[in-house]
């Protein structure tokens, strides 16, 4: 990117000091995936695994942005550091580039406690998939008590970014029939809290009492021992809102059964075999990106033409010399 070379341990140095412009550096090595990727990798380890990580998403317009400004002034409020990590799957723009960001960024205008920071899909090797837990755990050796990851709940994205999270906040508002998409799209599955935002408006009750419905049809939370994830209605605005403390203590008691329960643990495990597999498949596809066009290539596809053997061998024999 015609930049030089980065001091990666001073980066590091810096942004466990609280230094917000090394934080963006680091994240914006790990999102170009710059050749410093591995050792900006290695110089985080050591730093991570001290995040809590709220996973936050719901459908266009239900107040995720809103949401997040409430619950990060509430974090603020008690002390804690906190990183947001904004990401839409559909956007071209990153990098901070969104207007939502900076609305967010006025509300914490010169507070060195947060960092809110934008990440979309572009043209990245691996996708958000890949992206997105690298961004994680800059902000986790950068001392983020809490890390938020937002996300536009559509499609698969979503789920992957529920992956990444220790507790999932869905959040639906009355009268969207959020409640019988989440359904469709697995989202009672992801959900550790319901947050019904907007409960201003007409109709609050009746989403509370959908939601409490389809959770009584069965799946995961039902069975013995499992968490049953709690509904809370909140009204987030810039000015004012409510029932972000009760949304606060519902995380707080999921976060103490992740431990009592070995489930915390589990996920964990779980988030680092995806990471791998993440790194792994981006690595195969970069260097399946050195095979096009090659003579090796070529001398395969000529045996397939002359019918001296199948591509499914042909292919077989490529990946073995990778
Ligand atoms: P996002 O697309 O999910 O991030 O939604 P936003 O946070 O941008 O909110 C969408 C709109 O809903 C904005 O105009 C917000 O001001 C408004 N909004 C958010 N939360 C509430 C709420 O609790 N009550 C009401 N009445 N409006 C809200």
């Amino acid at each position: 990117r015609g930049r030089r070379a980065a001091d990666v341990p001073a980066l590091v140095e810096r942004a466990r000091e609280g230094d917000a412009r090394s934080v963006a550096r680091l994240i914006s090595l790990v999102e170009d995936a710059s050749p410093a990727l591995r050792e900006v990798a290695a110089a985080l380890s050591p730093h991570t695994g001290h995040a809590q990580v709220l996973g936050l998403t719901g459908s266009p317009g239900v107040g995720k942005s809103t949401t997040t400004t409430a619950i990060v002034r509430a974090l603020r409020q008690a002390g804690k550091r906190v990183g947001v990590l904004a990401v839409d799957p559909s956007s071209p723009f990153s990098g901070g580039a969104l207007l939502g960001d900076r609305v967010r960024m006025q509300d914490h205008a010169g507070d060195s406690g947060v960092y809110i920071r934008s990440m979309a899909s572009r043209g990245h090797l691996g996708g958000l998939a890949w992206a997105t837990p690298q961004a994680l755990r800059v902000l986790d050796a950068a001392g983020c008590d809490v890390v938020l990851i937002e996300t536009v709940g559509v499609g698969q994205s979503e789920l992957e970014i529920a992956s990444l999270a220790d507790t999932t906040l869905v959040l639906v508002a009355p009268g969207m029939g959020d409640g019988i998409q989440a359904a469709k799209a697995g989202i009672l599955e992801v959900a550790d809290v319901f947050v019904v935002n907007k409960a201003d408006r007409d109709g609050a009750d009746q989403t509370v009492r959908d939601l409490r419905y389809m959770l009584s049809l069965g799946g995961r939370h039902s069975e013995a021992g499992h968490w049953r994830p709690p509904i809370c209605k909140t009204v987030a605005s810039r000015e004012t809102d409510s029932g972000i403390e009760a949304v606060l203590e519902k995380v707080e008691e999921h976060r103490q059964w992740l431990e009592s329960s070995g489930e915390g643990h589990r996920r964990r495990a779980e988030r680092a075999e995806r990471e791998i597999e993440a790194i792994a498949v981006a690595s195969l596809r970069g260097r399946m990106g050195d095979v096009h066009g090659s003579a090796a290539l070529a001398s395969l596809a000529a045996k397939v033409v002359a019918g001296d053997t199948d591509p499914y061998r042909a292919a077989d024999e490529l990946l073995a010399e990778l």
